[in-house]
């Protein structure tokens, strides 16, 4: 999970320095660590770039604090973990822009290290969008959410919110306030959800209104949570961390249903569920690989998924704006909304790259082809699939490695494609 980020261990309990440094490398950190400040001011000489530092609050040569002031000087994000709670030394930590402020009291301590640690890593994959009509509190927010690695947009009202989020499909996270000119928080998440489900876009709410009928406008209109201004920057933090552990699980688990996890490519499901049910216009490709069960035979299971987890990488490849499926077996279905001919086009140029590609596994090297029906008639998806199968099957009886995009045994049949 670390993903070999740098983390910085302050700490002069030997006991529990190793005790941090074995948990938290084994969660995927480089771990460097020190026992005094002396020693932490090296490292800061040599890695200008700390991931964070975990810093214990007393050390031999610094007993009160000092070494968190050093550490933020230098730029790095602080956690702190230490023996003692004391609500005013905590109260100071926090508005010096330290993370969290752990108490150091079971092993418990450390599993929410670790978890915090984690957050902040995928954080970076996470951009937030601030909207509200105060500057003061955009800033607020943004420096929060930055500090923690989430990439901040901001807007100022509903309206532009809506235009911010159209030109960002980046945006994974929305903090909206109420009441702002133009258009309010509430409608802008209620049209937001018509788009976009809370598996794309997490939603929290804000509001300085005293109404506590607001809180539930807002979970109604489809924000996943929602916070009073003016509020603490620690309860600010277990909102957002919740939102977004919320949001990844949903996640993974559309993530299950719906991908291969061979290729990582769609599955069937998806296919069914996301065609577009009043289109007409798109053309669908069954492709399937030839004589694959002789590749098995030959070079072994293992060699045949190798096989089609490479296949899968260039269907991606080139087809990067269509949706591309894995049907189960080695048989795979594109849905494209290009003109029949160009689709046609580039299908050929697919078949032909794959049979030129060797694909080599351990020692061996395995040539592979492809058969490809096609179709772009008008009709549901399954009379598509049907008659991509149908021709497909041509394909195969005509003697495999080769695409077929039209009925030749009905040469009467007009052709719509
Ligand atoms: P044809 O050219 O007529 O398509 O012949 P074929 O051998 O490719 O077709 P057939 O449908 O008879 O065999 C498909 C084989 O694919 C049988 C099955 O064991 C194998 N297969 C299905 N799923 C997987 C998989 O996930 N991994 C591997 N390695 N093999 C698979
Ligand atoms: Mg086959
Ligand atoms: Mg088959």
């Amino acid at each position: 999970m670390g993903l070999g980020e740098k983390v910085l261990v302050v700490e002069d309990s030997r006991a529990f320095r190793k005790y941090l440094v074995q948990q938290l490398t084994h969660a995927g950190y480089d771990v460097l660590s020190a026992e005094t400040i002396e020693q932490a001011q090296e490292i800061f000489k040599q890695n200008p770039q700390l991931f964070c530092a975990v810093l214990d609050y007393c050390l031999p040569d610094g007993q009160d604090g000092e070494i968190i002031d050093i550490t933020l000087e230098h730029g790095h994000r602080v956690i702190v973990m230490t023996a003692m709670f004391q609500a005013n030394i905590r109260e100071r930590m926090l508005a010096k822009g330290v993370l969290d402020y752990i108490l150091k009291d079971s092993t418990y301590s450390v599993f929410y290290l670790v978890s915090l640690l984690n957050r902040l890593t995928k954080n970076r994959n996470h951009t937030a969008l601030i909207v509200d009509d105060s500057m003061v509190v955009r800033r607020q927010v943004s420096h929060l959410l930055e500090h923690q690695y989430i990439r901040v947009l901001e807007a100022e009202d509903g309206v532009s919110g809506q235009e911010v989020i159209e030109q960002h499909p980046e945006i994974t996270l929305v903090i909206s306030d109420h009441s702002m000119p133009r258009k309010d928080g509430i409608t802008m998440i209620r049209e937001l959800r018509a788009r976009y489900n809370k598996n794309q876009l997490a939603i929290l709410g804000l509001s300085a209104s005293d109404d506590s009928a607001i809180t539930a406008q807002f979970l109604k209109s489809g924000a996943n949570d929602f916070l009073h201004k003016p509020f603490n920057q620690e309860e600010f933090f277990c909102r957002v961390h919740q939102i977004l552990d919320m949001k990844e699980a949903t996640m993974e688990l559309y993530q299950m249903a719906n991908q291969d996890s061979l290729t990582g490519l769609w599955n069937h499901r998806f296919l069914h569920n996301h065609a577009c049910k009043t289109c007409e216009h798109y053309c669908i490709a069954l492709i399937d690989v030839d004589h694959f069960k002789k590749i098995n035979d030959t070079f072994g299971h293992d060699a045949g998924d190798a096989a089609l987890v490479k296949l899968a990488q260039i269907l991606k490849a080139s087809f990067p704006d269509d949706t591309v499926v894995r049907f189960g077996g080695e048989e795979f279905c594109i849905q494209s909304y290009s003109p029949f001919d160009h689709f046609i086009a580039k299908l050929e140029n697919m078949r032909e790259d794959v049979s030129k590609t060797p694909i080599v596994h351990f020692e061996k090297t395995i040539i592979m082809t492809i058969s490809i029906g096609v179709t772009g008639i008008q009709g549901s998806l399954d009379e598509k699939i049907k008659k991509a199968d149908d021709r497909l099957y041509t394909a195969k009886r005509s003697g495999r490695n080769q695409l077929v995009a039209y009925d030749v045994n009905e040469p009467d049949e007009p052709n719509p494609e």
